[in-house]
């Protein structure tokens, strides 16, 4: 089924090449590059392709709106902040068709996760700032002494494509609340939200400066806003190897750097879990966003008695989810955002298959009618040996890989065989297991009877390869964004 897109949406695009937004403009500059439509290969529109000039330019705007920026009053910067929800909420219908279109998500999870949850985001950060402690005082003898916080200045983003939206404030909206400015570079696969927003967040009235995007690649602008010296801290949202590199830059410029990276989230199953509503439950987990989801269940740690039966009723699920076109209200999954994911995505299904794994799912391009050229996948299943190299890497993709364990300490050593350290899960109903199990897992996140697990308050974050630096979402990501100072005066 074909949705026409939006008036806004189409008008929108239609300003095609769509330019970087610096200094509170719509700002051209250097080459251009195509956006593609995951769902036909079509090119949905141009986009400025930057470089080192328009970091520059971007970084010097940020700089010099710093300083106005940061005096105002938390309370104005959290009106300032809610009157963008206000806007956002009004716009939901157009953000979530062009999230949609951008990544091939399914247009029921823009509308229904992507769009309201990333509002959210903007509404829990403006409160925390007119609530935040600036100043803490200090009982220490004959000192007058105390903390005080301040904002750092400005601070560099650099996102992924798979959640561009909600990463995108998840970002920026404590480091603004906090009274910092900020340059981010979005992912040049999905730029799309990212340059909409900041046009919003103009038009709400905040001042030129205070937010920037430079679109293009990591050589061209990730790395140049990484290493411009007027970048107070860095956040990175990727994968673990382009972390790494963007975190040596910063150890070596003495800068904080907010590192979230990838995963290979397990799901262990106990034998008394709720069969049916698991493998349901986990099905959708590899679905949501056709599985392009860093803290997803991709290693399946099933209890032998049950591993038959849950591995049959995911198949099911799975086999009957309808693939389809991202702006279609029917479509549960869309493709995956690019042909090379998808080429990545099967050769990973090839290996596996090639390292001995038994196939519970088979796999493969996805045909879907009214869209030639798409890149969709079928979702698949394979078991056998947590040395597989689709158990041990991370594929984004919707797929997972099941290995039967005997008893708890066999679970608990397979998941935390692997370096990542980003998300899991354990299903039972003895809570007390499952607390115990959870407890012993080594990552940021671990959930009991669910899996992706999301709330304003409830830090995410990594450790190990999955992550470095505090994480996100909770009132300590806002103090991320503050760096202490202690003023003391001897009274004595
Ligand atoms: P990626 O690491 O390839 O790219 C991420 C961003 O870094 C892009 O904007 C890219 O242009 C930029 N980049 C690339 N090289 C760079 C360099 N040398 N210097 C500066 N910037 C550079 O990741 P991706 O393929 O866009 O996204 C998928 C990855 O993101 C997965 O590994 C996934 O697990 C991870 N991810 C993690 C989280 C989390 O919260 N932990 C959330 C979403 C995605």
């Amino acid at each position: 089924m074909k949705t026409p897109f939006l008036p806004a949406v189409a008008e929108f695009l239609k300003a095609s090449p769509l330019p970087h937004f610096i200094n509170g403009r719509r700002h051209p500059g250097g080459a251009t590059r195509a956006v593609i439509n995951p769902v036909d290969g079509s090119v949905l529109a141009e986009v400025a392709y930057g470089s080192e000039t328009e970091v520059n330019q971007a970084v010097t705007a940020a700089q010099n709106a710093f300083p106005a920026w940061a005096a105002r009053p938390a309370v104005e910067r959290s009106i300032l902040l809610h009157r963008l929800a206000e806007r956002m909420e009004k716009e939901a219908a157009v953000l979530a068709q062009i999230e949609s279109l951008d990544v091939g998500k399914a247009i029921t999870a823009t509308e229904g996760f992507d769009i309201p949850f990333g509002i959210a985001c903007i509404r829990y950060f403006a409160d925390l700032a007119t609530q935040a402690q600036y100043d803490m005082p200090l009982a220490i003898k004959n000192i007058e002494a105390r903390v005080h916080r301040a904002p750092y200045g400005v601070c560099g983003f650099i996102f992924p494509w798979n959640f561009p939206f909600d990463l995108l404030l998840w970002g920026i909206i404590p480091a603004l609340a906090a009274g910092n400015t900020v340059v981010v570079k979005p992912s040049e696969v999905t730029p799309l939200s990212t340059l909409y927003v900041a046009q919003l967040a103009s038009e709400c009235g905040f001042p030129a400066g205070v937010v920037n995007v430079v679109v293009g690649d990591g050589a061209g602008v990730g790395a140049p806003l990484t290493a411009h010296p007027l970048v107070r801290r860095m956040s990175f949202t990727g994968s673990s190897e382009v972390g790494r590199k963007i975190g040596e830059v910063c150890g070596r410029r003495l800068i904080p750097s907010k590192l979230e990276l990838g995963g290979k989230g397990a799901a262990v199953v106990f034998d008394d879990a709720d069969v049916a509503s698991t493998a349901k439950q986990l099905a959708g987990a590899i679905t949501f966003n056709t599985g392009q989801v860093c803290c997803t269940a991709t290693r399946w740690i099933v209890h032998e008695k049950i591993f038959d039966s849950l591995a049959q009723q995911a198949a099911e699920t799975l086999k009957a989810t309808k693939i389809g076109v991202g702006l279609d209200p029917e479509t549960q999954m869309g493709p995956v955002v690019s042909a090379t994911q998808r080429d990545r995505i099967l050769g990973y299904l090839s290996r596996g298959k090639a390292e001995g794994a038994d196939v519970v799912l088979d796999g493969g391009p996805a045909e879907v009618r009214d869209a030639k050229g798409g890149f969709f996948v079928k979702p698949w299943l394979l078991a056998g040996s947590p040395e597989n190299v689709c158990c041990r890497e991370e594929i984004f993709g919707p797929a997972a890989y099941l290995v039967k364990f005997r008893d708890e300490a066999e679970a608990v050593e397979i998941v935390n065989r692997l370096d990542y350290g980003l998300a899991n899960s354990v299903w039972s109903t003895d809570l007390a297991r499952a607390n115990r199990v959870a407890e012993r897992l080594v990552a940021g996140n671990n959930w009991v009877n669910a899996h992706n697990v999301f709330a304003y308050g409830l830090p995410y974050g990594g450790v190990n390869r999955s992550g470095l630096g505090g994480g996100v979402n909770s009132p300590a990501t806002f103090y991320d964004y503050l760096r202490d100072a202690t003023i003391a005066r001897p009274l004595a």
